[in-house]
């Protein structure tokens, strides 16, 4: 395709030596359709989606035809998959288109997810399916408008395939959107093939994309470390701060962007326990929710061993400096977390018994198996003193009553008096920082289970459009107001690769 887009691509990955990927061409796909575009997105990285919805930019989206200074590719990478090293991953499904300039000059990935095979996919069909596809969709486009930093998602196509898994399902793909894709499992892919000089030009190639390293002083490589450890820091404390678990957290699946990346088989909490897990694969709970802060920090020891010839000559001090950042890891993830999980409980001022307001809160939900979202959101009613509604069900009863008769409340009640704010203020920033909706996992199979296997996608649009208003007042009758009910509840997810 010639430049009648307008489209100016570049693939800076493309141009790192050949041992960083494999050149590839998507397969091509017998009948390509937009499920979903993703205009917003589209408009921010300057994509005219008139065009895009036309025959020349269905084929754009889908890898069909590919644009000038757009080279495919492949990414290689290792990973510890469940505590396990497997030394080659790699793309095996997704491939690199390049690179395109947003409205503010940064660069972004454009990746096609679900393209065909590479030489990375092993026994793997390099093929995505549908429900996958609009699951991440989804879920990616609710955590950037709740402005968690996370991979987007700008278009979902359907191929016209039929892919088999455990049945026949939809071919489809997923045109993903990120600040870049290289993973921790990227570092040990080099490291373990003692590939010292082609670490140094990822690290520098990260920090040329990602770092103002003009502005450090002294080693960059270390500070690069500290800056990965830093925002997967407050990554980690965003998503403990809305009860999420993003189940298959190996270090594959760690972008070192500061990004989340790779929605398999996550999921939102209904009900709060601090050993929650949803995914089928997950037998030993590794990545259940209360483990994600000392997994990150697992993973982030997996990326130091590879970074240790880059950080000192002399192995013993490179360990000294790297640990360092690391034994500082457990009070930065404490202070993001307690700044995010006060300020869900109308704090601002960080004072030192908000600690254990927020963790006394959340024991709370988990002795009584309260729903976590509503708990949240509930106290903005609680302090107005909003009498028990008929609308109101017995669930939603028991959350409030349970909150109000416990001791929790009276210190919380107690602790906001020293905010010195009116109550007007305090409910504001409840409704700001507790959303009303959030992709609740039967809400999402509902939609996901009508485009697959009755070709309808109205569910899927309108549960994107209020997951995109994640802040609006709602009323109790709101389908995001209720927990499942124990015949709709999930209790598995899947990775659905
Ligand atoms: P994930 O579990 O999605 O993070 O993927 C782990 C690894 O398996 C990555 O190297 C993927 O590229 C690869 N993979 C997952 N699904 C497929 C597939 N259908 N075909 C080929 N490779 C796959
Ligand atoms: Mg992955």
């Amino acid at each position: 395709m010639g430049n009648q887009s307008g489209i100016k691509f570049e693939n800076s990955y493309a141009l790192l030596p050949k041992e960083f990927y494999a050149r590839v061409n998507p397969e091509s796909m017998p009948k390509v359709n937009i499920v979903n575009l993703n205009t917003e997105l589209a408009e921010e990285l300057r994509l005219n989606p008139t065009w895009l919805i036309q025959d020349e930019g269905i084929k754009f989206l889908s890898g069909q035809e590919i644009v000038t200074g757009s080279e495919p590719l492949a990414q290689a990478y290792a990973g510890h998959q469940f505590g396990t090293f497997v030394p080659q991953l790699g793309d095996g499904r997704a491939l690199l288109l390049g690179e395109i300039k947003d409205i503010n000059g940064n660069k972004r990935d454009v990746q096609l997810k679900g393209s065909g095979r590479t030489p990375f996919s092993r026994n793997g069909d390099g093929r995505a399916t549908l429900g996958p596809v609009l699951r991440e969709y989804l879920i990616s486009e609710y955590m950037n408008a709740i402005n968690i930093p996370t991979t987007r998602s700008l278009a979902a196509i359907s191929t016209g395939e039929t892919v088999i898994r455990e049945r026949q399902l939809p071919g489809a793909l997923l045109v993903r959107v990120a600040s870049s894709h290289v993973r921790i499992g990227t570092f040990q892919y080099f490291h373990a093939r003692q590939m010292t000089s082609e670490l140094k030009i990822l690290a520098d190639y990260i920090i040329g994309r990602h770092y103002p390293s003009n502005l450090w002083k002294g080693n960059v490589y270390l500070e690069l470390f500290r800056n990965i450890v830093k925002k997967q820091a407050d990554l980690i404390s965003h998503w403990m701060s809305i009860g999420f678990i993003h189940g298959v957290m190996n270090t594959d699946n760690t972008n070192v962007s500061g990004e989340t990346i790779d929605y398999g088989p996550c999921a939102f909490m209904d009900r709060f326990q601090f050993d929650k897990v949803y995914s089928s694969i997950d037998h030993t709970r590794r990545y259940c929710y209360q483990n994600q802060p000392k997994i990150i920090l697992w993973n982030l020891t997996r990326l130091a061993e590879t970074m240790l010839t880059l950080i000192d000559t002399n192995v013993d001090t490179a360990i000294e400096k790297a640990e360092e950042i690391l034994n500082e890891f457990p009070k930065l993830y404490e202070d993001f977390w307690v700044r995010k999980m006060s300020s869900k409980l109308a704090l601002c001022k960080t004072e030192t018994v908000d600690k254990g307001l927020v963790e006394n809160f959340l024991n709370l939900l988990h002795d009584e198996n309260l729903d976590f979202h509503n708990s949240f959101y509930f106290l903005g009613d609680l302090l107005e003193a909003v009498q028990l509604k008929e609308s109101m069900t017995s669930d939603h009863q028991k959350t409030i009553k349970t909150i109000e008769s416990s001791n929790w409340y009276i210190s919380w009640r107690k602790r906001l008096m020293s905010e010195k704010v009116d109550q007007t203020e305090l409910t504001k920033r409840l409704r700001l920082q507790n959303p009303s909706a959030f992709p609740r996992n039967h809400l999402v199979e509902q939609a996901l289970n009508s485009a697959i296997y009755d070709e309808n996608m109205n569910p899927f649009k309108d549960l994107l459009a209020g997951l995109m208003n994640p802040f609006k007042e709602r009323s109790l009758q709101d389908p995001f107001a209720h927990s499942p009910k124990s015949s709709e509840e999930i209790t598995q997810t899947f990775c659905g690769t």
